[in-house]
């Protein structure tokens, strides 16, 4: 199956409203132009040298989209450019998004990564920790930093009915975050190639989809 054929069956699965975001991390800039002829304009990657490489290769109108962990030395390479980072998971990153945003003059858009999955090594807030940082109001210094919502990666399993419980779970803490935030926060990322159908059912408005749509990764060639 090509590129171009994988998006159009999945985005004729979507919703209207479901928002997809293509994820190129570890394909070549070719893989990307092939799906961007295809129509698609919104791509998600994981490592910011990579991501900065082929925003400089790449057409300007697509909206770069960081979903993997971040460490907060790396913010620099993405800041000028990034639409929206989905993997803002502690004060510490939070802080460095907005220095590195003022430095180049923008307000850089942030999901809070909430930690549902049953794995110990997945990133992201504990909601405990997340929900006390909120009051605590440090939050409110950082205005190159706006919060639009709460992304999740679900625990790596066939059996559904963990897969939905994270899910769920997700949906409830954005919709109680929703109070704290108010207008702007309008989006949950949540659902990659394996469990974006039960991402969807569960309410998710931004999938991120890899390899059902570019085929499996080789992180070898990219090292
Ligand atoms: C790689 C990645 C995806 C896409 O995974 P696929 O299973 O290839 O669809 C989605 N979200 C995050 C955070 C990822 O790192």
């Amino acid at each position: 199956m090509s590129i171009a054929s994988q998006l159009s069956y999945i985005r004729s699965s979507l919703p209207e409203g479901v928002t997809l975001v293509a994820v190129s991390k570890t394909h070549p800039s070719a893989a990307v132009r092939e799906a961007y002829d295809a129509g698609q304009r919104i791509f998600g990657e994981s490592r910011p040298q990579e991501l900065k490489a082929k925003y400089e290769e790449l057409p300007k109108d697509i909206e770069w989209h960081m979903i993997g962990h971040l460490q907060t030395n790396k913010v620099k390479y993405i800041a000028p450019f990034v639409a929206l980072v989905h993997s803002a998971d502690s004060a510490r990153l939070l802080e460095t998004i907005d220095r590195e945003a003022r430095k180049c003059g923008r307000v850089i858009d942030c999901l809070l990564e909430i930690h549902v999955a049953a794995e110990e090594t997945k990133s992201g807030w504990a909601y405990d920790e997340l929900k006390e940082y909120l009051r605590s109001g440090a939050l409110s210094a950082l205005s190159a930093v706006r919060i639009r919502g709460v992304m999740g990666i679900a625990t790596n399993t066939d059996d559904e009915s963990v897969v939905r419980r994270d899910f769920e779970r997700l949906v409830e803490c954005k919709r109680e975050l929703s109070a704290f935030f108010g207008d702007d926060f309008d989006i949950l990322s949540m659902g990659m190639s394996d469990d974006y159908p039960l991402a969807v059912e569960c309410g998710a408005d931004m999938v991120r989809i890899g390899s059902k749509i570019f085929g499996a990764r080789d992180y070898n060639i990219v090292g």
